[in-house]
C-alpha cells in the first residue's frame, strides 16, 4: 500500500509514519530526513539542498523526484509500499509521483490528512527536540528521556517555520483538493494525543486494506 502522509510542517506525519511502520511493516519515506542524511553525510547532493533546507525553502523539482525514485525502486518498498512524508509538497510533485508509481504499476491508495491549526504548528516547532537516538520529541508533550541529549532542527527557527508555513499554504495545501477529487482524501484531527491521532490512522488503513 502506498498512502501519502499529508499536513503542514509539524503536524505529525513523521512521527505518525514512523508509528505505522512499526505496526504494518510499511517503509517510511521522508524526503526530509533523506535530505538531512546527505547533508549529514557530506555528499555532493547534500552540499547542494542545503541552502534550500535552511532557508525553509522547496529543493528543486527533479532532485528531489530523483531521491524518490531512487528509494521506491528499493526492495522494502516494491515489497511492502510506501508511507511518503514530505512529498508530494505540490500539485506537479503529486502528478510526477503518480507517474513513478505508475510506471511500476502502482498507485497511492490514500491520502491521510492530520490537519493542526497554525498557532499549534508554531508552538509545537519551538518545542520540537531531535534526540540523541535520532528520534523526534516534543520538550512539553512528549520529552526526551532524563539525561538524553537532543538538538533542534535548523529550520525550526520562528522566522523560517514562518516561510514554510507560508510555502505550504500556498503550495501543497492545494493538493487536498487534488487528492480529493480522486476520492483517497481522508482527513483525520491532528490536534489531539499522539496516540489518539495512530489510532484513528490506524483504523483508516485497516478498512483500506479489507
Ligand atoms: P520536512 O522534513 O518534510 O519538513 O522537510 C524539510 C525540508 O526539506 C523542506 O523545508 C524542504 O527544504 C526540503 N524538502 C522536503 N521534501 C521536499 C519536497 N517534496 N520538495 C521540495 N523540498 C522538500
Amino acid at each position: 500500500m502506498y498512502i501519502v502522509m499529508f499536513g503542514p510542517p509539524g503536524c505529525g506525519k513523521g512521527t505518525q509514519a514512523e508509528i505505522l511502520h512499526v505496526k504494518y511493516n510499511i517503509p517510511a519515506i521522508s524526503t526530509g530526513d533523506l535530505f538531512r542524511w546527505h547533508i549529514k553525510n557530506q555528499t555532493e547532493l547534500g552540499k547542494a539542498v542545503k541552502c534550500y533546507l535552511d532557508k525553509g525553502e522547496l529543493v528543486p523539482d527533479e532532485v528531489t523526484l530523483n531521491i524518490v525514485d531512487e528509494r521506491i525502486s528499493r526492495e522494502d518498498c516494491l515489497e511492502n509500499g510506501g508511507l511518503f512524508d514530505g512529498i508530494p509538497r505540490t500539485v506537479y510533485q503529486a502528478s510526477r509521483l503518480d507517474e513513478l508509481l505508475g510506471k511500476r504499476d502502482l498507485k497511492i491508495s490514500s491520502c491521510l490528512n492530520i490537519c493542526v491549526p497554525d498557532e499549534s504548528i508554531v508552538t509545537r516547532l519551538a518545542d520540537r527536540v531531535i534526540g540523541s537516538d535520532g528520534k523526534t520529541y516534543n520538550l512539553v508533550t512528549n520529552p526526551p528521556p532524563g539525561g538524553m541529549s537532543f538538538s533542534r532542527r535548523s529550520d525550526d527557527e520562528p522566522e523560517t517555520v514562518r516561510n514554510r508555513l507560508r510555502l505550504y499554504h500556498e503550495m501543497t495545501h492545494p493538493l487536498v483538493e487534488y487528492y480529493a477529487r480522486k476520492g483517497i482524501m481522508h482527513t483525520v484531527d491532528g490536534d489531539r494525543p499522539i496516540e489518539i491521532v495512530s489510532v484513528e490512522l490506524m483504523g483508516l488503513i485497516d478498512l483500506l486494506a479489507n
